[in-house]
């Protein structure tokens, strides 16, 4: 499976199964506020970034380090 389908794949799963969480939380891997979680799982709750396809139980809910984050996300991402 190419990167591309990966994504396609999660991006579709997210749709179907995940709930938008409630207030500002954002991504600590991008800094995205385009997150889904599920619930029910053993580990509790998990968090998914439609942006960068993070997935984990950690999420940022300060906006400013939230934006810096996302800064150097786009950063890395671009050179
Ligand atoms: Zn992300």
């Amino acid at each position: 499976m190419s990167e591309e389908e990966a994504y396609d794949k999660l991006d579709k799963m997210v749709e179907k199964e995940a709930q938008k969480p409630k207030g500002e939380i954002y991504c600590p891997e991008c800094g995205s506020s385009r997150l889904y979680y599920f619930l029910g799982l053993k580990a509790g709750q998990i968090f998914v970034c439609k942006d960068c396809g993070y997935q984990g139980p950690l999420i940022i809910e300060d906006g400013e380090v939230a934006e810096e984050i996302r800064k150097n996300w786009v950063n890395e991402k671009s050179k």
